[in-house]
């Protein structure tokens, strides 16, 4: 059997889900492909990750219809505290100084899969093919022919890699890309605390690098939740991961102190190699890389998945105007005008979060006075900070029109 679409998306993640329902909405035919399974992909085991949702992403979400069964999931982001050690200088986003809007939100990931698939399976011009393994694709200069293991065919006008951090689909197109290795674990799990967060999302710099608590909905059997993302030395994160209930609940406790009282891990315990990627280009003819797929940043600023839909908030938009014009919409000329419009962006934002990250996860005195000082100036330079507060929240630059909350 061959499939005829506009568009191929290989990667039904949390990226490429979100590309293939906005062009789905849109009137688009668009064919998605993941090898995993979608059941496992909704049990616990599977992620155990949540995510920071900036302001100007929940606006995507809510323009692509994901958002409402989302709402339930979703913990407003009022605060943001930001420590380095025992230094007694910081720095404080108070969602306040800019309105009311939350700074964002922290959402479960599987939350967000199970709206995404809930909302792929109501769209008519799109086919979900998961699990489904792409035995070869071949791109010709009229379009590209996909063939899946259990030998049934699609033919496109474009395939978009939407494949994660470790992308073939990048690999096979022969575009190269910068990457290293942190030598850094990001250790996640969930914890239940004895008081309430309010809203607040602490991060505080250690020597092996950030230690994050972000504010969780309150949940009927544990009460009130954190999410932790620990970054931790890569040699010394399996240690931390085997040790016994109690004193990884200890070595938690020590990392942030007593502010939420009597804390216990609720759940698995889940870790992340932590590295740096980014796609010397994002296009080719006939072929566009999003998300992970394009580019992978250390978890520092929570902005991994935000940029991520930033792309596919461009893509969707670059490629439903070239098809109502009548273009063609695998072509270099309208490809290239995504790629401008995201790639140097992206650029700017992973040197910034390579660079904090340099900055920060060490204990080097000198370095430490440097950072101390730049965030008490910032924390007391309004205009300085709201700039940064803005940035953090996706409001600022030439916004895709999902981003500003528009339909396509
Ligand atoms: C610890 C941690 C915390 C994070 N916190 C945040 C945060 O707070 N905010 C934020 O914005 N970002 C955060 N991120 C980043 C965010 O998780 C990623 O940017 C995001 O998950 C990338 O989504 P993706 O869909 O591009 O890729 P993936 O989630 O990797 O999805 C790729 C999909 O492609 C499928 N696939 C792969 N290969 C194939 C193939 N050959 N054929 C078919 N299907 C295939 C996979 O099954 C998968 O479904 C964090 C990351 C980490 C590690």
């Amino acid at each position: 059997m061959t499939e005829r679409v506009d568009v191929a998306i290989v990667g039904g993640g949390m990226v490429g889900g979100t590309l293939a329902a906005a062009l789905a909405e849109a009137g688009l035919s668009v064919a998605l492909v993941d090898r995993a399974d979608p059941a496992e992909q909704l049990e616990q085991a599977y992620d155990g990750r949540t995510v920071a949702i900036a302001h100007a992403t929940h606006r995507l979400l809510q323009a692509t219809g994901l958002w409402t069964r989302l709402v339930p999931h979703a913990e407003p982001i009022l605060d943001i505290r930001v420590t380095d050690g025992p230094s007694l200088l910081f720095l404080h986003y108070d969602h306040r100084e800019l309105g009311e809007d939350p700074l964002g939100y922290i959402v479960e990931n599987r939350a967000i899969r199970r709206s995404l698939f809930a909302r792929l399976g109501g769209l008519e011009t799109l086919r979900f093919r998961a699990p489904a393994a792409l035995a070869r694709h071949i791109a010709m200069p009229a379009g590209v022919t996909l063939t899946l293991a259990d030998g049934n065919e699609i033919d496109a006008a474009l395939l978009v890699a939407a494949d994660g951090s470790d992308s073939a689909l990048r690999r096979a197109a022969g575009i190269a890309s910068a990457q290293w290795d942190y030598g850094q674990t990001a250790i996640v799990c969930t914890m239940a605390h004895e008081k309430p967060h309010r809203g607040i999302a602490h991060e505080r710099f250690l020597p092996a690098g950030p230690f994050a608590v972000l504010p969780m909905t309150d949940d009927p059997v544990h009460g009130h939740r954190s999410s932790i993302v620990w970054t931790e030395k890569k040699a010394l994160a399996p240690a931390m991961l085997a040790l016994p209930e109690a004193d990884f609940s200890f070595e938690l406790h020590r990392r942030f102190g007593p502010w939420l009282g009597e804390v216990r891990v609720a759940g698995g315990r889940w870790s992340y190699p932590l590295r740096f990627a980014h796609a010397e280009t994002y296009v080719k003819p006939r072929f566009a890389l999003v998300g992970d797929a394009a580019h992978t940043m250390h978890p520092i600023a929570g902005q991994g998945l935000n940029i991520g839909l930033r792309d596919v908030a461009a893509l969707a938009e670059v490629l439903v105007d070239a098809k109502r014009l009548g273009l063609d919409i695998g072509s270099a000329a309208v490809l290239e005008r995504y790629q401008r419009w995201r790639r140097f962006d992206n650029q700017v934002l992973l040197g910034v979060t390579d660079t904090l990250n340099r900055l920060f996860s060490n204990d080097l005195a000198p370095l430490r006075l440097v950072r101390d000082l730049g965030m008490a100036a910032v924390n007391r330079l309004g205009p300085l900070k709201h700039f940064f507060m803005r940035h953090a929240m996706g409001t600022v630059g030439d916004l895709p029109r999902l981003l500003r909350g528009e339909a396509l």
